[in-house]
């Protein structure tokens, strides 16, 4: 150690010792030090938490050349800072004062109890009752190609994914970047942890995660993996964990474990069993189409304007999370779709046991995170009243189920599954109605619950009835008939006499204190009593507690049970509520198959309809199919509705294969891998890249991940750049994705030249949605139909939108120059022939060299012309060679 620091070391006070050695423990932790009432925060700590939760920063030893920057919050309120620094996505290490600092001689003993991280939180305040709370563990074991992320890269990866609120674990095996990214940004994780792994792949996770979610994590030996498996889940889950899952996988669990146990020692872990699950059984819906498809958050980042937010109808926490864990993760399995439409489909056909159920399900609560705060001892009397309540729930929900007059409703909404009667039944005989949200003050058990507790209230009451009797003997016999036996919580029972009655008070009555006015007395038979009573209370609460953390302790027992139970109850109020959305906004139900169709009829955008064009939305028709109309190119006016269209084709696929009833009269979907889209403009400014490179890079990664079974919205590609830049990128990925590719795409474009394409490819067909132009009026009429559309309506949407009108004659005459080729008033000429109209100005633009901007290399123009004069009927076979020699000659450069 240098000689500075260690003097430095010399002169810190022992608590600051103690202090840096917590620090030292968890630098990367806000520490809050129990000092007292306060936690205090010291150094950069306390710079950091002065300005990100507006407290004052002070100083400790203010007076050396070196004070320390110090600030503080009081312990009753530290609650609502730790959850702020959470949200800033900060860890916090609490270390608390181990004992009694007025019973201690000398410096009081400290240690950190618990390190609260955003991705471990299990306290009901700072969680989404809806939405999971998710820590992602990974796994990486690179091969060494796969370094950068630009290129397709092979690794195999484990993915572990913790909800420790919920008790959830589940993971898997991945072995390509692309899918870990997608996998880890549908878990929208509050935090990641990743061991040292190559450089390429933290940079791109980044990319899709704010990086305060990181933790950096050390490496885990196999003897760690098998002691932190085994410590979480029992025996024979631990075998079967084992059996079930690659080592990767386990690996990232335990990695997940093991950052649970270090945050929290001493307390117990709720996890129960480790669910494997396999990304390739999910249709993938990757970072940037979860984001431009708006499924669980709009643009603006709220829930409002979400898919999700129009979708959800459900009645409980957990249905609610279950919901969004489906429209993130829909599945790719024919008959597992099924399946749960056919639950729903019994609540859309059964619409009294549909809403007989969701009114019983309005009183289950939250059993999940109820029965996980039993699991690790932080349940409330208030908690397992909750959850009382929520069992005694579960048999009116099935018997709505029963109702249904379907011999095969209990089997498909699985209705049979244990009740935990027997919880529920102890639970009901033992709480009062109105539990108390701490144990600590008693009033927990119902009378009649424990024959104990019983007595020692009786004796308690009794107690108040005898002190009554007491002070009327005394008045009586001291004839002091203001004379009053009083209780104050610090002071005890006490006689009080008045000053002037002072003369009357008998021998036997003892002193204890003097107030205004009064003196205050006690006597044998008070002392007794009091003692009698105090006695019988401490030990009737002293019971109930006992009691109390029995009962917690049989729902912990019973978790697994209850919990699967749970389970069931959020898949009831998921399928109810998809089937009340389908009764309500008039869905119906998707026919599945494993084909290569998607054809639906009648098809709605189902946010656009309730919200931008409520009551007045156009539905439209949809069918594309891999072995016939396989790419729909979409054109038309500004604000037609185009990208209202690919979105809504998107949305059904996504909703169908969650198992939900699409906005459409009928549909047929043909299984859908992936749905890739790149759809509007965005900068990445924070990243350093430019709107176009954005789009590049998105539409780079869709030609690489699109399969033949993939679904592609491609939404104006190539319009960030020169138009004949643009363009060409288009055809060439319209080309490819029709070529190579060869998946259902839909494709807007603004480029009419790019519909050009349907002659020569059979696959490829080309749709417009309708607009007229009414005395100068665009009306729009959002309606879909087979065919190239006409024009733009570029200048009369800029009108809509209050562009000057001179700017408006302006950009109409500009237009008018470019469509008939006439100069430019510049004195250019106007290269962009009239669009969608000839073929040449198609053949001048692909034949001309590549990074030249000007539309033709010289003599084109005049090929073009001589080319226009030649009448074919006449021509030669030999003279169409010299035509051709002569044409050549003018149009190559020398
Ligand atoms: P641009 O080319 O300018 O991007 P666009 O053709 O993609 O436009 P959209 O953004 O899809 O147009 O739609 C514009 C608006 O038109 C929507 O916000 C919606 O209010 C309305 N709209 C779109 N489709 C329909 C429809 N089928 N029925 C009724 N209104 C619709």
């Amino acid at each position: 150690m240098p000689p500075a620091k260690k003097d430095k070391e010399k002169r810190l006070t022992p608590v600051m010792r103690q202090f840096d050695e917590a620090k030292r423990a968890h630098p990367d932790a806000v520490l809050f030090f129990r000092m007292g009432d306060f936690y205090e925060m010291f150094h950069d700590d306390a710079v950091l938490v002065s300005r990100l939760l507006n407290l004052t920063l002070t100083a400790r030893e203010k007076d050396s050349p070196d004070p320390i920057p110090m600030a503080g919050v009081p312990h009753h309120a530290a609650h609502n800072y730790i959850a702020k620094l959470l949200a800033f996505g900060h860890k916090v290490a609490i270390c608390e004062q181990m004992a009694d600092p007025s019973k201690v001689k000398g410096i009081v003993p400290r240690q950190v109890v618990r390190v609260v991280t955003p991705g471990l939180v299990t306290d009901e305040g700072q969680l989404d009752a809806r939405a999971n709370n998710f820590l992602v563990a990974i796994e990486l074991s690179a091969s060494p190609a796969s370094a950068a992320h630009t290129a397709p890269t092979a690794l195999e990866a484990g993915l572990a994914l913790l909800d420790l609120s919920t008790g959830e674990l589940s993971a898997a095996v991945v072995t390509d970047t692309a899918t870990l990214l997608a996998e880890i940004a549908r878990a929208e994780p509050r935090e990641v942890l990743l061991a040292d792994g190559p450089e390429g792949f933290a940079a791109a996770a980044r990319t899709v995660l704010p990086s305060a979610a990181f933790r950096a994590d050390d490496p885990l030996d196999d003897a760690d993996i098998d002691a932190l498996i085994d410590g979480a889940v029992s025996e024979p889950i631990a075998e079967l964990a084992r059996a079930e899952h690659p080592l990767p996988a386990l690996r990232a669990a335990a990695r997940a474990l093991r950052f649970a146990r270090r945050c929290t020692p001493g307390a117990s872990i709720p996890v129960r069993r480790i669910t494997p699950y396999d990304p390739a059984r999910t249709l993938r819906i990757d970072e940037v189409a979860q984001a431009h498809l708006e499924i669980v958050r709009a643009s603006d980042g709220s829930r409002k304007g979400s898919l999700l937010d129009v979708v959800d109808a459900t009645v409980t926490p957990a249905g609610a999370r279950l919901l969004r864990r489906r429209l993130l993760a829909p599945l790719y399995d024919v008959a597992q779709i099924r399946r749960r439409l056919d639950e729903v489909e019994l609540f859309v056909v059964h619409a009294r046991a549909r809403d007989d159920l969701r009114e019983s399900l309005t009183r289950i609560g939250d059993m999940e995170r109820l029965t996980v705060r039993a699991l690790i001892k932080e349940a409330t009397p208030r908690d397992l009243g909750a959850l009382r309540d929520g069992l005694l729930a579960a048999p009116l929900a099935k018997a709505a189920i029963r109702s249904i007059p379907e011999p095969s409703a209990v089997d498909i909404l699985g209705a049979s599954i244990d009740e935990c009667a027997d919880v529920a039944e102890v639970l009901a005989r033992m709480l009062v109605d109105r539990p108390p949200p701490l144990a600590r003050e008693g009033g927990i058990l119902r009378e009649g619950a424990d024959p104990e507790v019983d007595e020692l209230r009786a004796l308690a009451r009794d107690g108040a009835e005898r002190m009554t009797a007491l002070e009327a003997s005394l008045r009586e016999k001291t004839n002091i008939p203001s004379l009053r036996i009083k209780f104050t919580r610090v002071f005890g029972w006490y006689v009080e006499v008045t000053k002037t009655h002072l003369a009357k008070v008998p021998p036997d009555f003892r002193r204890k204190q003097t107030v205004a006015g009064a003196e205050r007395f006690t006597t044998d038979d008070l002392d007794e009593l009091a003692d009698r009573m105090e006695h019988a209370e401490a030990r009737a609460l002293e019971r109930e507690v006992e009691i109390f953390d029995g009962l917690v302790r049989l729902v912990a027992a019973e978790a697994p049970r209850v919990r699967a139970l749970a389970e069931r109850i959020a898949a009831w109020d998921v399928s109810a509520a998809l089937a009340d959305i389908a009764h309500r906004h008039d869905y119906a139900r998707p026919e599945i198959d494993s084909g290569e169709r998607i054809d639906i009829t009648e098809g709605r955008h189902p946010v656009v309809e309730r919200f931008a064009a409520a009551g007045r939305f156009v539905p439209n028709d949809t069918a594309l199919d891999t072995a016939a109309e396989r790419l729909w190119l979409v054109t038309g006016p500004n604000m037609a509705g185009k990208s209202t269209l690919m979105r809504q084709v998107a949305h059904i696929v996504l909703l169908a294969q969650a198992g939900s009833y699409v906005p459409a009269r009928a549909a047929t979907i043909g299984l859908v891998d992936r749905i890739l889209s790149r759809v509007g403009a965005s900068d990445n400014v924070a990243r350093g890249e430019s709107t176009f490179m954005v789009e590049m890079r998105e539409t780079a990664a869709i030609l690489r991940h699109a399969t033949p079974r993939s679904l592609v919205i491609l939404d104006e590609i190539g319009r960030g750049t020169s138009t004949y830049d643009g363009l060409s990128i288009a055809w060439a990925v319209a080309e490819h994705l029709d070529e190579v590719v060869r998946c259902r795409a839909l494709f807007a474009t603004h480029y009419h030249e790019l519909t050009e394409l349907s002659h020569k490819r059979p696959r490829v067909a080309n749709y417009s949605v309708s607009a007229r132009e009414h005395e100068g009026e665009v009306i729009f009429l959002h309606k879909l139909m087979p065919g190239p559309a006409s024009r733009s309506y570029g200048v009369a949407v800029a009108r809509l939108a209050g562009l000057p009108e001179n700017v408006l004659a302006r950009a109409r005459s500009i237009l008018s120059l470019l469509e008939t080729g006439a100069p430019l008033p510049s004195g250019k000429h106007a290269s962009m022939r009239a669009r969608g109209k000839n073929n040449e100005a198609q053949l001048d633009l692909f034949g001309a060299p590549a990074g030249r901007k000007t539309a033709f290399p010289p003599g084109v123009e005049q090929a073009v012309d001589l080319l226009r004069t030649v009448d074919l009927d006449r021509l030669t076979p030999l003279e169409s060679l010299q035509l051709l020699a002569k044409l050549k000659a003018m149009t190559t450069p020398d």
